[in-house]
């Protein structure tokens, strides 16, 4: 098994077809130099469409926080994005996003991070990859998980989504704004530099 393997296979999957409004479109952007791993939700309709990570307003975001640009985003062979589920959930008529199919993770997660040995720091975004890999090691509640990030470190960070739906969340915690943000550009720069 190699990861080229694994991520054929990936492609491949339409393990929820039928269970989706929409053919899937599994979305993973690793490769073998992957060191920082960005592991987020799902993708949303418009990477769903595009078939390009966080190509959205929430990648924005994330970049800012991660102090990167979208050339480096994207083209930085040591940053790696797989997220909980690699294909659009598809909108809930109350509000949001789906949740990940939880047989994504189960099917592919283990396989596919057992083929990415140079990973030094994974990006928990969001509390589905928190319940995920951090397990009982996760808080309470996806603030309180954040709030004791420097717990997690080195292996992980956990963040919340950079969604806009966490607008209000980022107002209401500036303390993300003004101490994990800056340490994860300066951890990002450490890692990316040369
Ligand atoms: S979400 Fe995951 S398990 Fe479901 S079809 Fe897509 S790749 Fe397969």
């Amino acid at each position: 098994m190699s990861l080229e393997s694994v991520l054929e296979e990936i492609r491949a999957c339409r393990a929820c077809a039928g269970e989706l409004a929409h053919e899937p479109r599994p979305v993973v952007r690793v490769g073998p130099a992957t060191r920082l791993l960005i592991c987020g939700q799902a993708p949303g309709r418009r990477v769903h469409e595009s078939g390009l990570p966080f190509d959205d307003p929430s990648g924005d975001r994330l970049r800012d926080w991660m102090g990167v640009d979208r050339a480096t985003f994207y083209g930085h062979p040591d940053i790696g994005v797989a997220a909980m589920a690699f294909c659009f959930p598809g909108t809930n008529p109350k509000g949001g996003d789906y949740p990940p199919p939880k047989r994504c993770a189960e099917l592919w997660r283990p396989r596919l991070l057992a083929e990415l040995p140079g990973v030094e720091l994974t990006l928990l975004v969001g509390a589905h990859a928190q319940a995920w890999a951090l397990g009982q090691g996760a808080r309470g509640s996806m603030t309180e998980t954040v709030r004791g990030w420097r717990g997690f470190l080195p292996t992980y960070l956990p963040l919340p989504h950079p969604s806009w739906r966490n607008t209000a969340w980022l107002r209401r915690n500036p303390w993300f704004d003004q101490e994990v943000v800056p340490y994860l550009r300066a951890l990002v720069a450490r890692l990316l530099a040369p």
